[in-house]
């Protein structure tokens, strides 16, 4: 049976940068706010009118909760949805999370299923091939009673779900995948295709801008040959920005993903266990690749539409 979202005594979907520093009050999503930050270095907040770091907003929170990193990446630009729903024990339901402000193009990084009231609980249905990955947006659950009482029985459960939206950049999979594997603990593969995620944000457009004024197979072969990552991201970049009259990146995100360039780099080139990537190191990782990702999306067109 499907759900009605009237069945639902409560949902709420939220996808937030963070939370203001003062007030705690949530921020905007992180594609909406992130323009204003890298104009001005700052975003008010709607709610008490300060002026947040919206770096240090995100940061902080994914950082505090980099314990549970699934939770922690609702504050780099995935969403979070909770829900109340009544569950009858030994009754199989499905929840389409598409009717509960979840995109149809959504990944799920994480779901928790809590009994409320001590009555009922809720545990995933499968078929005989369990997916390794959850697959689509709909949660197929099996009411399960606890502890002893009269059957059938329907009780309360709440359900937490984080997912990540689709977006069609080239980048974006490379950044779901590093969101995923954040998600799944594993550090070392998620800062390396957080970095990806990156790169391949960069390098087209400083490609296309160089290909103004220079024949394409010598850029082409700058690009292959001589131009590392760092020196995109440290030298052209910003020279090309400036150039441009567009805001450059914000130092502290330019910061960490030089750190992650240097910890990813100790990842491909002496593994994992000397490369020791924490929590700490891949949320900050994946903080700075989702507004790297962010600037970029907002200065590529600049880089491009201004040059003659
Ligand atoms: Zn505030």
């Amino acid at each position: 049976m499907n759900s009605d979202r009237n069945d639902a005594a409560f949902t709420h979907t939220i996808e937030a940068a963070g939370s203001c520093l003062n007030c705690r009050h949530a921020l905007p999503r992180l594609v909406d706010c992130a323009p204003a930050y890298f104009e001005q270095g700052s975003i008010r907040c709607g709610h008490c009118g300060e002026q947040v770091d919206l770096w240090q907003a995100a940061l902080n929170n994914a950082a505090r909760l980099s314990i549970v990193p699934a939770w922690a990446l609702a504050n780099l630009g995935a969403g979070k949805t909770n829900l109340v729903i009544p569950i009858e024990s030994a009754k199989h339901q499905e929840i389409d999370l598409c009717r509960h402000g979840v995109p149809a193009d959504a990944k799920i990084l994480a779901r928790n299923y809590t009994g409320q009231g001590d009555e009922v609980t809720a545990v995933e249905w499968h078929g005989n091939s369990p997916p390794l990955r959850f697959p689509g947006t709909v949660l197929r659950l099996m009411g399960v009673p606890l502890g002893e009482g009269p059957l059938p029985r329907t009780g309360r459960v709440a359900i937490a779900v984080v997912w990540i939206r689709g977006d069609d950049s080239d980048a974006w999979p490379y950044l779901t995948t590093a969101f995923e594997a954040a998600a799944a603990r594993e550090y070392a593969p998620s800062i390396v295709f957080a970095q990806s995620a990156v790169e391949i944000s960069i390098m087209p457009i400083i490609k296309q801008r160089l290909r103004r004024h220079a024949a394409a197979d010598r850029v082409e072969n700058f690009m292959k040959d001589s131009l590392a990552y760092s020196h995109a991201l440290n030298a052209v970049l910003p020279y090309m920005s400036a150039e441009l009259g567009a805001p450059r990146m914000p130092d502290a995100v330019r910061g960490a993903l030089n750190k992650m360039r240097k910890k990813r780099n100790d990842v491909i080139h002496e593994g994992d266990k000397v490369a020791a990537v924490t929590a700490e190191d891949a949320m900050e990782g994946l903080c700075a690749a989702a507004f790297g990702f962010e600037y970029m999306r907002y200065v590529g067109p600049i880089l491009l539409e201004k040059a003659k």
